[in-house]
């Protein structure tokens, strides 16, 4: 059973998809070089706490954080650290917030400092497919049409897609049904429906698309140590397509204002 949300539904989900936004934003003013991502983290928990919500990824099948912050081979569920940041290592960071029964959940892949162009082209192609996939996003569609979008854009410019990681629907639970791949084929899968709230979230590495685990069993490397690329929307299909309950826009203001 997939969940149709109710318009008042939305709105709460939306309320906690913006959170984590603001919340990304308040971690993109302190991220920078010598950064240690433990300290975002901290950043991280207590805005959420502040607001009078909870990290929603805190405590989820026993994940200690309320970010995963993954860096450069690393794709996803990376653990803070005292690892201090350096310059040219781009950083994906995955944020969930909870408030009013409801989750938010959205990623953001940050650049630090100078990083080459290759990083730079995998990030704004990685992000560029994940609108590539909301666009799919609509009643009528199947979620084959999202993946598909989503793959086909990124292996044509030479990248891999994750296929062990995949969106999800997303509200009540931080994870329901449907699975979301970024692979697939077009006319597959379930039909949208108005109503249907999923997390779409691209995956995606420079070389291999083959991961394999850190000994912490959270941690997701490529199995070639070339970077990857995470973001993470969460929409709600629509019949003339989706309206996007997440958004980047705090998080790119911050980094066009220190970017000056
Ligand atoms: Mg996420
Ligand atoms: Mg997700």
């Amino acid at each position: 059973m997939i969940r149709i949300y109710s318009a008042e539904e939305i709105e709460l989900i939306r309320e906690s998809s913006l959170l984590v936004g603001k919340t990304l934003a308040e971690v993109a003013k302190h991220i920078g070089v010598g950064v240690k991502t433990i300290t975002l983290d901290n950043v991280a928990e207590e805005y959420i706490h502040s607001v009078g919500a909870t990290p929603g990824f805190k405590g989820y099948e026993g994940f200690p954080y309320a970010l995963c912050i993954s860096i450069n081979e690393v794709v996803v569920h990376g653990f803070p650290s005292d690892y201090e940041l350096k310059e040219g290592d781009i950083v994906s960071i995955d944020c969930g917030v909870y408030k009013n029964g409801f989750h938010g959940d959205s990623a953001y892949t940050f650049a630090i400092g100078e990083v080459g162009e290759e990083k730079r082209k995998l990030m704004q192609t990685t992000k560029e497919a994940l609108y590539k996939g909301i666009e799919q996003a609509r009643e009528g569609n199947r979620v084959g049409d999202i993946s598909y979008a989503v793959q086909s854009y990124c292996e044509a410019q030479g990248y891999g897609v994750v296929r062990e990681l995949v969106g999800h629907g997303v509200g009540a639970h931080l994870h329901e049904k449907p699975d979301v791949p970024n692979f697939g084929r077009q006319g597959s899968g379930k039909r949208l429906r108005a109503g249907m709230v999923i997390a779409i979230e691209p995956m995606i590495t420079m070389g291999t698309h083959r991961v394999r685990w850190a000994k912490d069993g959270w941690g997701v490397f490529t199995q070639d140590s070339l970077p990857a690329a995470h973001y993470e929307h969460d929409v709600v299909i629509g019949k003339n397509g989706a309206d996007i309950l997440s958004s980047f826009d705090e998080i790119e203001k911050v980094l066009a204002a220190k970017a000056v």
